[in-house]
């Protein structure tokens, strides 16, 4: 392991292109490893450890990020949409924006919506509101939860909010669809 030097540092702060291959760096709060360029977020400084080499950081347990493709590999855009799915699946009740599924995904937000427009042809937000309201259909039909829970059970911020979007896909209301 590479000892994580103030220069180091500072390469992997400024995204710096010529310190590519000359180390990587992976984080121990996420098992990803990245070249020091990577535009993904930047991790906190005590959650870093260096490698000199590509095998040495797979050896230790990090996978390739799918941003800055250490490995040089091309990751499969469908493969990286399957995996945003199952954020989505996963993930539709808390509060999702492009930006923390983004962070979840490993990407950056604009190449992750682009990408994942390209794939399937919708938005990765229009995927994960269809999966909101699809659940929220489930909970009107088979719980007696009020609209406020199923709002809140299905990552709405509010009722009000939640009639609106319901509405807008359904042209009901939905205690009328109830
Ligand atoms: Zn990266």
């Amino acid at each position: 392991m590479l000892k994580l030097t103030d220069q180091r540092w500072q390469a992997i702060q400024s995204n710096d292109v010529t310190q590519d291959g000359q180390f990587y760096y992976g984080v121990t709060s996420t098992g990803i490893f990245c070249r020091p360029s990577c535009h993904s977020r930047l991790p906190k400084r005590d959650h870093l450890r260096l490698f000199s080499t590509v095998s040495a950081a797979m050896q230790a347990g990090f996978r390739p990020c799918k941003r800055c493709r250490p490995t040089g590999e091309l990751v499969s855009t469908d493969e990286w949409v399957h995996e945003i799915n199952q954020i989505i699946a996963t993930h539709y009740q808390a509060p999702l924006d492009l930006t923390r599924l983004a962070q979840l995904a490993h990407g950056a937000p604009y190449y992750l919506h682009h990408v994942y427009q390209q794939v399937t042809g919708q938005t990765p937000m229009a995927h994960l509101k269809q999966v909101r309201l699809a659940q929220a259909k489930k909970l009107l039909q088979t719980t007696h939860l009020s609209i406020g829970d199923i709002a809140t059970a299905c990552g709405f911020q509010s009722a009000a909010y939640f009639s609106t979007v319901f509405k807008q896909a359904f042209q009901q209301r939905p205690s009328a669809f109830r």
